[in-house]
């Protein structure tokens, strides 16, 4: 490490609250899926800021944009209406078959609007006295003490005590064990169809309908957790898309604003009517830049073909890593996924792996020791990930399992 990168660590070490294991790179500069470090040095990013980056980062239009917006409105307060919203709504909207957008800040933010939307609508409209959230197994649902809550993974919840209540957790892969976990007192099922930080295990389209089917015979909301797996990632606009479903609510975040925080709530008509004036709100959720910036983000996309992009390069990408895995027997367990949100489970320790790839200008994230975690901008050029695959070839060739 350099002796910049060094005096930087220090500071931090000095400053920030410790919260993060952060990796040891430092990041100053970042074009569409390329990263420069402190020194100078340029990697390969299949991270993209964890799923946001979707359009690369810097991306010109929507940095022309960031200043003609901030010269004209950035923020007067949801007690105006604003037209940026509106725009954002309705390109939002096209993409799937909810009704209703509820903007907000975050990825926890959504769910908590999603939480606080299904339970008001079972308890104010349905007139039924009832709560509770069944979730799964291996879920991240965010970092509020809700959403921890939601989350249920002790790691998560560690030294927080009293956590909120009117969370029920099952297993992943077991309708029996939901459907014995109905009470009612449940309210609602809030799920990810493609588990992001669970190390991406995506549902079988029979589960997620099994699922649906069990919320309409005990009449529950079911919510879909898209905050990672939306906006294009898995090469359709949504991961339940893929599954044959349709959720009542959906939240979303992380990519809407490539990069700038917006998360978003959608709901049915139906659902909807759970909110009245005052039952919700935010200071900050849906300000004009971020969802003038949201709106253009899907304009790009549309015009693009950013989501068909995706499933074909995603696609042609999960060949490749197939082909690997073949090439060289009991290295890799499975490879998962759609589009461009793909988990690479190797059958041992996955550190080192990670850390070679990172010492050859790849970046990407390891997730339950032995996962491989590929969130790439969506924009990213074939030849870098042909280049991964190679990198990955070598360093797996060379290692004695
Ligand atoms: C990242 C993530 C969240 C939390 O989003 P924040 O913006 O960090 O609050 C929630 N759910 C899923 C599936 C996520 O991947």
């Amino acid at each position: 490490m350099s002796e910049k990168f060094e005096a930087l660590k220090a500071r931090e070490e000095r400053l920030l609250c410790r919260t993060y294991g952060r990796y040891p790179l430092s990041v100053v500069e970042a074009q569409g899926a390329r990263l420069t470090d402190i020194d100078g040095r340029e990697y390969i990013d299949l991270l993209g800021g964890i799923a946001v980056a979707n359009l690369g980062h810097c991306n010109e239009e929507l940095a022309q944009l960031i200043e003609r917006q901030a010269r004209k409105l950035i923020h007067v307060s949801n007690l105006f209406y604003q037209e940026e919203q509106l725009n954002m709504a309705e390109a939002l909207l096209a993409t799937l078959h909810l009704d209703k957008v509820f903007f907000c800040n975050s990825g926890a933010e959504a769910n908590e609007a999603a939480i606080k939307l299904a339970r008001r609508y079972t308890q104010k409209v349905k007139g039924r006295e009832a709560g509770d959230i069944i979730t799964l197994e291996g879920a991240f649902h965010g970092r509020t003490l809700a959403t921890v809550a939601a989350t249920g993974q002790a790691r998560f919840t560690d030294g927080f005590a009293p956590i909120p209540q009117g969370f029920v957790k099952v297993a992943w892969g077991d309708l029996d064990a939901m459907r014995a976990a109905i009470s009612p007192r449940t309210a609602a099922v809030l799920v990810e169809v493609i588990q992001g930080e669970g190390g991406i295990r995506p549902m079988s389209p029979e589960y997620a309908q099994g699922i649906e089917a069990l919320c309409r015979e005990h009449d529950l909301v079911l919510i879909c957790d898209e905050v990672q797996s939306g906006m294009g990632r898995t090469g359709k606009y949504w991961g339940f898309q893929h599954m044959g479903i349709k959720p009542d609510i959906v939240s979303a975040a992380k990519a809407l604003a490539n990069g700038l925080p917006l998360g978003a709530m959608m709901a049915s008509e139906e659902v909807a009517r759970g909110f009245v004036a005052g039952s919700h709100a935010t200071t900050f959720g849906g300000g004009a830049l971020l969802t003038a910036i949201g709106a253009k983000v899907l304009e790009i996309m549309k015009r693009d073909k950013i989501v068909e992009r995706t499933a074909q390069v995603g696609g042609r990408f999960m060949d490749k890593l197939r082909a690997l895995s073949e090439r060289q027997p009991g290295k890799i367990r499975e490879i998962r996924g759609h589009g461009l949100m793909i988990g690479v489970e190797l059958a041992f320790p996955a550190k080192p792996v990670w850390e070679e790839l990172l010492a050859r200008g790849f970046v990407l994230n390891l997730t339950h020791e032995t996962v491989l975690r590929l969130l790439p901008p969506l924009i990213i050029n074939e030849a870098d990930l042909d280049m991964f695959v190679i990198a990955l070839e070598e360093i797996l060739g060379a290692h004695q399992a």
